[in-house]
């Protein structure tokens, strides 16, 4: 499977670049994981949307939904010829006014995920995590069925000892990395040191620093990292159009 960066600030758009958004494919299929803003300009750059095949929603803050409903509206009215099929977006039911807005008549369906199931979309088998943070949210450990290859998504979270299983020998970890060192513990989001620490206990090989924030020192944000995630892991910052292939 291959991952491609579409948005990685937290929060906000910042300087042209977006926020999270994550494009996951493989034998041909084409999901688009959260909807930040300022990345449907990115997606095009990337593929047609309208050959999306799916989305799915890790929570409904806006840096991560900002863009669903413009990509509803490109999907209803760019289509000139054959008509196209409604896009499945899967989303939790914990927020119902923003699960059913992923609902719209002839353009898209939603669909719920059980966080305590396994869900196969495709190519994929995802399993979920709740995590720490302001509003419902789920984390995503997603399998290539075919490979056996993983990709982690920790979506937004702060520290929680239940991640060193969930990313367990993942070959990319893409990890919500919004502070620095020094403020661990956070109600909202991990920091430099937990994200290193998690990726050196669960063994990964790739971890991919994102959800950033603005105005602050990047370069020490990735050393702090990777100081904690030892040698074995390669630790880079998420770019925008950055794509790993797993
Ligand atoms: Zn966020
Ligand atoms: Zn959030």
């Amino acid at each position: 499977m291959k991952v491609t960066v579409l948005g990685y600030w937290g929060a906000f758009p910042w300087n042209g670049e977006g926020t999270s958004s994550y494009l996951l494919e493989a034998d041909g299929f084409k999901l688009l994981i959260d909807a930040g803003s300022s990345t449907l300009n990115v997606l095009q750059e990337q593929l047609d949307p309208l050959t999306l095949d799916g989305v799915i929603i890790s929570h409904y803050h806006h840096d991560h939904i900002a863009d669903l409903g413009v990509l509803q509206y490109y999907r209803q009215l760019k289509p000139k010829g054959e008509p196209i099929p409604e896009l499945p977006i899967y989303g939790h039911t914990e927020d119902l006014f923003h699960y059913e807005s992923l609902t719209m008549a002839g353009v898209s369906q939603g669909y719920p995920y059980d966080p305590a199931e396994s869900l196969e979309i495709g190519p994929f088998r995802f399993t979920f995590l709740r995590t720490v943070h302001p509003v419902t949210c789920f984390a995503m450990r997603i399998e290539e069925i075919k490979t056996g290859s993983v990709l982690v998504y920790t979506a937004d979270s702060g520290y929680l000892a239940a991640f060193d299983e969930f990313v367990k020998g993942a070959d990319v970890l893409i990890a919500d990395t919004y502070l620095l060192a020094g403020q661990e513990k956070h109600h909202a989001h991990f920091t430099s040191q937990e994200a290193g620490l998690m990726a050196r206990q669960g063994q990964v090989k790739t971890l991919i620093l994102s959800h950033l924030q603005q105005e602050i020192d990047l370069d020490l944000l990735r050393e702090q990292a990777q100081t904690h995630a030892g040698d074995q892991v390669a630790v880079i910052l998420a770019q925008t159009n950055l794509s790993v292939t797993i």
